[in-house]
């Protein structure tokens, strides 16, 4: 027995996550298989009862510890530009709510996701398997250092952000691998994309988003 009502707040939750879709659509999300997992991936599991009623509002919304679940119009953007070609096995560094994660797992063989407040972590798990998603594994860590037993990957998505480019991470990149990655202090950021290939890397910058920093070390609360 699950603990969510994975049915949805009453009727409105399929209509209001059709809406959300539509707005994405609008804003520049065309991949049809990202926007058919939105339209069916229930957002308002991955937040606090109290704030589930704004859970198809695109909008970043506190999860507690002083994170937050990402806007799903900045998570549909990045997983549209990492997955522009398939990507089997990928890391994300930040699982925070595990709504990015589900995505991920939806489109990719094999997920890895890091998160340092250890706190967060027993609560998205929970939501993952309610959902029977079984080819996630999750790790409490810092994930500046990425995961290299499990490396390299074909693609890293790294939701929180840190002022400089974690070199780390790039090393855990196969060749033809692409890491997103909101870069810089403050308020907003450069979303970067970057791809590995023979000759070395390609960067390219994006958009301004706004994350939550990328801090250092591990917390255990
Ligand atoms: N993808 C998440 C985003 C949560 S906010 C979601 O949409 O719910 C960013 C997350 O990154 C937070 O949970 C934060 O604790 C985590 N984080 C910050 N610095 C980190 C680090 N160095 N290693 C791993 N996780 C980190």
């Amino acid at each position: 027995m699950s603990n969510f009502d994975l049915q949805g707040i009453g009727m409105t939750s399929q209509r209001t996550r059709d809406r959300l879709v539509v707005r994405l659509r609008e804003q520049g999300i065309v991949d049809e298989k990202i926007l058919r997992h939105i339209a069916s991936l229930p957002r308002h599991i991955f937040i606090d009862e109290a704030l589930a009623h704004r859970a198809y509002e695109d909008t970043a919304l506190p999860i507690g510890h002083n994170q937050t679940i990402s806007q799903p119009f900045i998570v549909a953007l990045m997983t549209q530009l990492l997955t522009e070609v398939p990507r089997k096995k990928v890391l994300e560094v930040g699982t925070g709510s595990g709504y990015q994660t589900a995505l991920l797992a939806r489109l990719c063989e094999r997920v890895l996701s890091i998160e340092r407040i250890k706190a967060l972590m027993p609560k998205a798990r929970e939501r993952l398997s309610a959902l029977s998603l079984r080819n996630i594994q999750m790790r409490h860590g810092d994930g500046y250092a990425g995961w290299p037993e499990h490396g390299p990957f074909d693609g890293i998505l790294v939701t929180a952000a840190p002022p400089e480019l974690p070199e780390q991470l790039l090393e855990q990149l196969v060749i033809g691998g692409r890491l997103i990655v909101p870069v810089g202090d403050g308020n907003e950021q450069d979303l970067r994309v970057i791809d590995r290939t023979e000759d070395g890397f390609v960067e390219n910058v994006h958009d301004r988003v706004k994350f939550v920093p990328l801090l250092g070390g591990v917390t255990h609360r």
